[in-house]
């Protein structure tokens, strides 16, 4: 090591200890850090009281905010001299500093490989990394941390299923319905079994407010349907799935239920017990956690039953020329070495939500998107689609006579990130007549005056009104 490395080094671990001085706290349970108890609790698709249609005033007061941004640093950042304001949070959120100090520190006093080796930092290492399984059971209501499987994201999550248990239980002339509402990573996973199988594909449709068409859904559903997938939140169109409720006719019916969660666990409250489905995917990424790394919750007895997705180190038991044994799971789901640093810096993402309280979270982003709506709704020729009961904080929107990559262009010139194009739900879109459109997505960190920032400047641009430089 060079004097400069050593230099690095001591400096690196001197503003860690600076920056993220809780992560040199006892590492036991956190204390909650806003004192109002959890007024919500989840039930059967989130919510067992029904949400206020405009709430009037927010459960989080300008402190809480305050304090909840104080924790990313990257919220002090500018762009093109302005403020930063992320309004991209269904692509990826921010992460708190909690998060990076905990990554950070994972790697400057624990790295080593898990699993194996009988030695101190391996004992940490592996400590850390399944502490870190645990505290996501806890979050998302999971009976046992045995039933969570690090993956590198929703993506891997849903091909996991689709080859496992796709191989397990899926055959010609089955069925797999979809909503017309997914990602195409709830899509295509699908489509490929399909074809390898000879099973059908079926098309879940949705009504013109964007809520899943559950009389259709019902009419669909017969003994030939294997699996249903379906996303808790839509990333386009923000709607809230009644997952519990589809879950329980598709088990009336003999199929299992994958639910992606990708756009719902840093925004609700999420209980896969209460909901029941067998399978529920997110990604790290989303959540305030580290890119890399993704969860897959499964069904203990599903899980046991499943083939390995992957073969080599870490998932076996016993290997011969002839013949392996594999571990249980999780870790059969779990082959080769990992997002180590990833997952434990999940599990810090996952105790920082439980800390702020995914209820309230729910409360404070649906007041922004009452805000939001009524602040867009009246600028001229912009249409929002997606109108459902229960919606999370997603707005996406066309402006007629505007391109979409103009606006985001426009708009990020303004400090104001959102994003456009096809959101990777090309069917949605082009259920609602479109190829393209904008989106803006809110979180925890956003607040009402960057909302009204964002909807002024959107009002600016269609005015004519000349405060953007040509492009
Ligand atoms: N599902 C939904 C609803 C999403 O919004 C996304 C990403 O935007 C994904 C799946 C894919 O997530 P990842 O790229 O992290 O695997």
């Amino acid at each position: 090591m060079t004097i400069n490395e050593r230099d690095m080094t001591a400096f690196i671990a001197r503003e860690a200890r600076r920056y993220f001085p809780e992560l040199y706290r006892d590492d036991g349970p956190e204390p909650p850090r806003i004192a109002t108890p959890d007024a919500i609790r989840p039930v059967w698709n989130g919510f067992e009281t029904p949400l206020p249609a405009r709430p009037a005033t927010y459960n989080l007061t300008p402190r809480d905010i305050e304090a909840i941004r104080s924790d990313f640093p990257i919220l002090k950042e500018t762009v093109n001299g302005r403020p930063l304001v992320w309004l991209d949070n269904a692509a990826t959120t921010q992460k708190p500093a909690c998060v990076i100090g905990r990554l950070c520190d994972f790697y400057l006093r624990e790295n080593s490989n898990i699993h194996r080796g009988a030695h101190a930092l391996a004992r940490a290492a592996t400590e850390s990394y399944e502490q870190a399984r645990g505290r996501i059971a806890a979050l998302i209501g999971a009976p046992s941390p045995d039933t969570i499987v690090f993956v590198r994201g929703t993506t891997e999550a849903i091909n996991l299923v689709a080859a496992s248990y796709g191989q397990l239980a899926v055959s010609a002339g089955d069925e797999i319905l979809v909503t017309e509402l997914e990602h195409h990573a709830n899509l295509v996973p699908w489509q490929l079994l399909c074809r390898r199988t000879g099973a059908a594909l079926r098309r879940i449709p949705v009504d013109d407010a964007g809520q899943v068409d559950m009389a259709a859904y019902r009419s669909l559903l017969s003994p030939r349907t294997k699996i249903v997938a379906v996303s808790h939140v839509s990333n386009v169109l923000g709607t809230v799935a009644p997952v519990a409720e589809m879950t329980g006719m598709a088990h009336r019916a003999g199929a299992v239920v994958l639910v992606d969660g990708a756009q719902a666990v840093s925004h609700m409250p999420v209980d896969v017990s209460a909901i029941g489905c067998d399978f529920y995917a997110f990604s790290g990424h989303k959540m305030f956690g580290p890119t890399g790394i993704g969860i897959l919750y499964g069904r203990q007895a599903l899980l046991e039953a499943m083939p390995p997705y992957q073969g080599g180190g870490n998932m076996i038991d016993q290997v011969t020329f002839e013949e392996s044994r594999y571990k249980p799971p999780p870790h059969r789901f779990e082959a080769g070495t990992g997002s180590i640093a990833a997952a434990v810096g999940l599990g810090r993402a996952a105790s920082y939500l439980s800390e702020i309280g995914p209820g309230r979270v729910y409360r404070y982003e649906y007041a922004l998107l009452n805000r939001a709506v009524d602040a867009l709704r009246n600028i001229p020729g912009l249409r929002i689609i997606g109108n459902a009961a229960e919606k999370s904080g997603i707005v996406t929107f066309d402006i007629a006579g505007y391109d979409s990559d103009d606006i985001a262009a426009r708009l990020d010139r303004e400090g104001i990130a959102v994003r456009a194009g096809h959101h990777c739900a090309q069917p949605v879109l082009k259920r609602f007549g479109l190829e393209k459109a904008v989106r803006a997505s809110f979180a925890v960190n956003n607040t009402p005056e960057e909302i009204d920032y964002f909807a002024d400047t959107l009002r600016q641009l269609t005015g004519g009104m000349r405060i953007f430089p040509a492009i």
